[in-house]
C-alpha cells in the first residue's frame, strides 16, 4: 500500500522568538522516527499545492484570515500560547494545501497520505478561538478541517478520528451543525482546552455526529485500546467510510511532557492496525519530541502491516465508566 508524506521546507518558516514548544525542531523529531524506520525517502516524499487565500475562507472567517495576514507581517502573539511570524501565512497556507492533497490522493488509491504540517491546526475554530478556550493552543488555519471539508466535497460525507492528547474543538465548532462530518475525539480529560465532554453531542440537527471521550489523566495504552474497540471501530464500521482523516496528535505518548496521558508503541501501532482497512489522510498535530520519533512511525507501521495485535487488557476502573457514559449517551444513534 502506498505511503507518501506531504512535506515542504515552508513549514519551518513558522517559527518562535526565544523558546516555544511548537518550534521548527518538531519536525526534525518527526522526520528522524520515520527514517529510521524507513518510512522517509526521497520518492514518498511531495511537495504540497498551497491553498489559496479565498481557500481558507470555506472553513474560516474572512476577518479573523486577514488579522492573521495583517499580524503575520512582523513577528507577534496573537494570545499567550500561540505566535505568528513572518512566515506564518505562507507556511499556513501550504499546510492546508497539504491536508487537502493529503484527501484527494487518498480518495484515488487506498493508502496513508500524511500532512506533515506546522502550524498545527485542530484548536482553530471558525473565527479563531473555538468554543470556551482561552486561546489557540498553537493553531493557526484548521488543516484537519479543511481536510474533512475537502473529502465532504468529493464524498459527500466524513469521518474524522482525532487522537490528539487535546480535544480537537476547532474541527468540532466547524462542523458543530453538520450531520455529514462524523467527529470522533479521544483526549485527555479536564485540560486545555476545557471542551469535549461526553454529552457534546452535536447541534441540534447533528446529534450523534460529534462523538467525545474524555479520557482519565494518567491515560495509558490499556485505556486507549478499550475506547478505541468499543467506540471508534463500532462507529467507524456502521459508517464504513473508504477515506477516513486522521487528526494525528502523539502528545499523548509517555515522556512528552505537556499532559499525563501515557500512551507507548503499542496504542499507536495497534491503531494504526485497526485502519487498515482504511484509506486515510494524516493530518499532523502536536507532539513534541519523543512522541513524533515513536508514536508516529509506530501509527504508520501499525497501518502498512495491518495485523491487529490485541493481548488481553486491564483499563482502569475510571476508564470503564468513561467508555460506559459514552456508549450510553450515543445508544440514541448508534448501535453500540
Ligand atoms: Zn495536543
Amino acid at each position: 500500500m502506498p505511503l507518501r508524506i506531504f512535506y515542504s521546507p515552508i513549514f519551518r518558516e513558522h517559527k518562535p522568538e526565544g523558546y516555544h514548544p511548537e518550534n521548527p525542531t518538531r519536525l526534525d523529531y518527526a522526520i528522524r522516527g520515520l527514517s529510521e524506520n524507513g518510512l522517509w525517502n526521497e520518492e514518498n516524499v511531495l511537495e504540497p499545492v498551497p491553498a489559496s487565500p479565498s481557500d481558507v475562507l470555506l472553513i474560516h472567517d474572512g476577518d479573523y484570515v486577514n488579522r492573521i495576514r495583517e499580524l503575520a507581517a512582523g513577528f507577534t502573539y496573537l494570545d499567550p500560547d500561540t505566535y505568528v511570524s513572518p512566515g506564518t501565512w505562507e507556511a499556513a497556507l501550504t499546510a492546508l494545501g497539504a491536508a487537502r492533497d493529503a484527501v484527494k490522493f487518498a480518495v484515488k488509491e487506498k493508502g496513508l497520505y500524511l500532512a506533515l504540517v506546522r502550524p498545527p491546526g485542530h484548536h482553530a475554530g471558525r473565527s479563531g478561538r473555538a468554543f470556551n478556550a482561552s486561546t489557540l493552543g498553537f493553531c493557526i488555519f484548521n488543516n484537519a478541517a479543511f481536510a474533512a471539508y475537502t473529502l465532504r466535497e468529493l464524498e459527500g460525507n466524513a469521518v474524522v478520528i482525532d487522537f490528539d492528547a487535546h480535544h480537537g474543538n476547532g474541527t468540532q465548532e466547524i462542523f458543530w451543525n453538520d450531520p455529514a462530518v462524523v467527529h470522533i475525539d479521544l483526549h485527555e480529560r479536564d485540560i486545555y482546552p476545557w471542551s469535549g465532554y461526553e454529552y457534546d453531542v452535536g447541534g441540534k440537527d447533528a446529534e450523534g455526529s460529534k462523538v467525545n471521550v474524555p479520557m482519565p489523566h494518567y491515560s495509558g495504552d490499556d485505556d486507549y485500546i478499550l475506547a478505541w474497540e468499543e467506540i471508534v471501530l463500532p462507529i467507524l464500521g456502521e459508517r464504513d467510510p473508504s477515506v477516513v482523516v486522521v487528526s494525528a496528535g502523539f502528545d499523548g505518548f509517555l515522556g512528552e511532557s505537556l499532559t499525563t496521558l501515557r500512551l507507548t508503541e503499542r496504542f499507536f501501532s495497534y491503531a494504526g492496525s485497526t485502519l487498515s482497512r482504511y484509506s486515510l489522510a494524516v493530518i499532523f498535530e502536536g507532539g513534541y519530541n519523543i512522541g513524533l520519533m515513536k508514536g508516529l512511525p509506530a501509527f504508520i507501521k501499525g497501518y502498512l502491516d495491518g495485523r491487529t495485535e490485541r493481548s488481553p487488557i486491564k483499563p482502569g476502573y475510571e476508564t470503564l465508566s468513561t467508555v460506559q457514559r459514552v456508549i450510553s449517551v450515543h445508544r440514541n444513534w448508534w448501535g453500540l
